[in-house]
């Protein structure tokens, strides 16, 4: 009996799944979420400009670019990788060498994982990023931090590496800029002045920067700079990169003795395929719109001071503003959400109903958002679906 029944199931199974079955969900995928005003913040700066649409749809078979490989994708002329990794992006960076990794977050790993032995000491700003801290242990590193200010400026004061530096004696200092929650830009230049000083490089983290507005490494004292395609340079990823100071080149570089072109850090190739080319693709519009980064400043201080005349209503992080990405503190919402029929997914509900998606479902007091590349009348719609909301 019970046999009968296991052989009638696993049959009607295996019949299942060849006439597409529980599988045929995979036919279904669609984002509808795509007409909507979208804030978030990771989101914003990863949005694929028109033009390289088209160029895309050439190379979405898997490892597309490695038709003209001979071993070594940061040297394929055609498409012309070579000339975009060796020249492009060092002057773009204002940095001697580049790799391209899968992320921003494989980029600090490989740093770390180059410098650093198990059980060294690395001293990250408190506002760093989680990956930030999972690279340093899965290294086993020792993890000192620079505290932040507190509530409710959030800030890393520049000064505080020196006597940090002093203190823990760090192999390696990182330093996030700006950070991924309040969108804090902490005085960088200060920070690598003072660790080039005691001599110990310094990572800093530009995820939300690099491709938003114009870094530039040597102006800057980094020893290392770090980049997220999906985060800030129109690409679709997962793509990132790592401008490497020339003295540390044969660290970081490091090849294989069996494998004599590859290089061990980047486990001897970098992203293969897609995300390389969106990446390439993409650039020129990334370069153009650095030039504009001014314009996305003011437009954060706008809205920011246009959401403040809302009562109960704060951003939190440094005043004045000078990034787009905005941490909010709202009493109001979360004073509705007690009252309001859906709780604390209110206001998720309400800014959807408006066309506006992006702001985590379920939070009321505290959220990230972003105003990054928001045309005026869509800014205008969100200032207004605010005001609406607060008035409910
Ligand atoms: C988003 C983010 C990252 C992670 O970027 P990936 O490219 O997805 O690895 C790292 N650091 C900061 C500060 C970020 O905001």
């Amino acid at each position: 009996m019970i046999f009968s029944f296991f052989f009638f199931t696993s049959k009607t199974l295996i019949l299942y799944m060849f006439s597409d079955g529980e599988f045929g969900i995979c036919r279904n995928i669609r984002r509808e979420s795509k007409r909507y005003i979208n804030l978030n913040p990771i989101q914003r700066g990863g949005i694929i400009p028109k033009e390289t649409i088209p160029i895309l749809n050439e190379w979405l078979d898997g490892y597309s670019i490695c038709d003209f490989c001979e071993g070594r994708l940061e040297d394929i002329k055609s498409p012309p990788i070579e000339k975009f990794v060796h020249d492009i992006l060092p002057k773009f960076l204002d940095i001697d060498i580049v790799r391209l990794t899968n992320g921003a977050r494989e980029a600090k790993f490989a740093v770390m994982h180059a410098l650093c032995k198990s059980n060294d000491r690395i001293l990250i700003d408190q506002n760093a990023h989680y990956s930030t801290f999972i690279s340093a242990e899965r290294l086993n590193l020792e993890i000192h931090e620079v505290p932040n200010s507190g509530y409710p400026e959030f800030k890393i004061n520049p000064e505080d590496y020196a006597e940090k530096i002093e203190e823990v004696n760090p192999r390696l200092v990182l330093l996030t800029y700006p950070d991924g929650n309040y969108g804090n830009l902490p005085d960088a230049r200060r920070v690598g002045k003072i660790c080039s000083e005691y001599g110990i490089p310094l990572i800093l983290n530009c995820a939300y920067s690099v491709g938003r507005m114009p870094i530039s490494a040597r102006k800057l004292n980094a020893d290392f700079i770090i980049g997220s395609g999906h985060k800030s340079m129109a690409s679709s990823g997962p793509i990132g990169i790592l401008g490497i100071k020339g003295e540390w080149e044969d660290e970081i570089l490091r090849k294989s003795k069996r494998y004599k072109n590859k290089e061990i850090e980047f486990l001897g190739c970098g992203p293969r395929g897609l995300p390389t080319v969106s990446l390439m693709a993409s650039f020129p519009y990334v370069a153009k719109r650095v030039e504009r980064w001014d314009k996305e400043v003011e437009k954060a201080r706008y809205f920011i001071k246009k959401i403040e005349e809302i009562d109960g209503i704060r951003q939190l992080g440094e005043k004045p503003k000078n990034h787009d990405l905005i941490f909010i503190e709202s009493s109001r919402f979360y004073e509705i959400s007690k009252r309001h029929k859906k709780g604390r997914f209110f206001l998720y509900h309400e800014l959807k109903k408006r066309g506006i998606i992006g702001i985590k479902p379920g939070l009321t007091k505290n959220f990230k958002m972003s105003t990054y590349q928001l045309k005026k009348n869509e800014l205008n719609m969100v200032i207004d679906a605010f005001s609406e909301i607060a008035n409910l």
